[in-house]
């Protein structure tokens, strides 16, 4: 658990800058691994550091009040966050020998940035795969100078302000004696080479913008969101450094008739009285081709017929699938509502048979209570 900052500092809560400075200068002189005798003065420094450097901040100040510690935390959804910088005059200086906060580094070739596509498809090819040609824009090895950024027949050269080694180190006199400050070549921006002729294809950065068409093999069994990574298809690195990887994002589109809950196809269906009283044979679609389903006499609204194996298959996380869901088949009883002369007798004359009044229903479970079981898992 990290000590509290003011504490850090001995100082109070309402202090105000001045003194918080103070302080900070006092017990920087004091734990300064370079030159303290203490046994931990390592771990405070580096405390008291991060003390001040939140509470030298008016912003970060306020947030760490306001927050606590994770006000000030990296990546805590605060913005800013605690970077190294914002500090003054000579205590720059602590940070270039210690800890590499602000320690300049040889920066090297940068590797390709990620590239995302979204790719349309049917709900059948996201049930059952499909190879999908996508076509999106990247940044490419530069054709005409081969990634070097130089024109061709030159070559870049050793940077003459660092001598090839990016940075620059800067002897200066401080109350602590003589300290290294060591910064980034400004010339060739810590890469050790410039480029006196940049090619004049790529401008010296040699990538370039190439438009690309893609083949993807998108596995059977995946969702609307769901993202394919594949490896090394983003942007190119520079000379030579990893290429970023292609994130293909599935959209999948509306089907007509189906839907899907994980891995099973819902198709909701209607009869009308006579098939739903009598029963009958239907043919209803799946998306393995149309099928014959028996309806058994007297099904009621709410009844689901499951055809197992009928589904999704199941994608697993390396790309291969694992048996298949079911399709739900949700009856929903129609009753007529423009009956013809004829019907309207034979329902009269149905109606004499059955007879008048109404009949409470039990408080037992209705229609929606078995749709809930249902959803819960539960089937009726
Ligand atoms: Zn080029
Ligand atoms: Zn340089």
């Amino acid at each position: 658990m990290a000590r509290d900052y003011y504490d850090v500092l001995g100082v109070p809560r309402n202090a105000s800058k001045e003194d918080i400075k103070r302080a900070f200068r006092k017990l920087a002189r004091e734990y300064h691994p370079d030159v303290s005798q203490h046994p931990d003065a390592e771990a405070r420094f580096k405390e008291i550091n991060e003390a001040y450097e939140v509470l030298s901040d008016e912003d970060k100040r306020a947030r760490y009040d306001r927050f606590g510690p994770a006000g000030v935390q990296a990546g805590s959804g605060f913005s800013g966050g605690v970077g190294f910088g914002g500090f003054e005059e000579i205590f720059e200086e602590f940070f270039s020998t210690f800890g590499g906060a602000r320690t300049a580094r040889r920066r090297g070739p940068r590797p390709g940035e990620d590239r995302r596509v979204t790719t349309t498809i049917t709900f059948e090819e996201a049930v059952f795969g499909v190879e999908k040609e996508i076509e999106f824009e990247r940044l490419e090895v530069c054709e005409a100078c081969g990634g070097s950024g130089a024109e061709l027949g030159t070559s870049p050269m050793r940077c003459p302000e660092c001598r090839g080694t990016g940075e620059i180190r800067q002897v200066q006199q401080t109350f602590l004696g003589a300290m290294v400050r060591t910064s980034t070549c400004p010339r060739c921006a810590g890469r050790g080479e410039v480029n006196p002729t940049p090619c004049r294809t790529c401008g010296g950065s040699g990538l370039q913008r190439k438009q690309v068409k893609l083949s993807v093999q998108i596995p059977p069994g995946v969702r609307e969101g769901l993202q394919i990574q594949i490896r090394g298809e983003g942007d190119a690195g520079e000379r030579g450094a990893p290429n970023g990887n292609l994130y293909v994002v599935i959209q999948v589109k509306e089907h007509k008739f189906f839907k899907r809950k994980d891995n099973d196809i819902i198709l909701d269906i209607t009869l009308n009285v006579a098939q739903a009283a009598l029963g009958d044979r239907v043919i209803i679609p799946t998306v393995d081709g149309d099928v014959e389903l028996t309806i058994p006499a007297g099904t009621q609204t709410g009844k689901v017929f499951r055809l197992r194996g009928k589904g999704v298959p199941r994608l697993r996380s390396d790309g291969t699938t694992s048996g298949r869901g079911d399709q739900l088949v949700y009856v929903q009883v129609e009753i007529p509502t423009n009956l013809t002369v004829e019907q309207r007798e034979l329902f009269e004359k149905l109606a004499k048979t059955f007879g008048g009044g109404v009949q409470p229903q039990s408080n037992g479970r209705g229609f929606f209570e078995r749709m809930m079981d249902f959803f819960q898992g539960e089937q009726s």
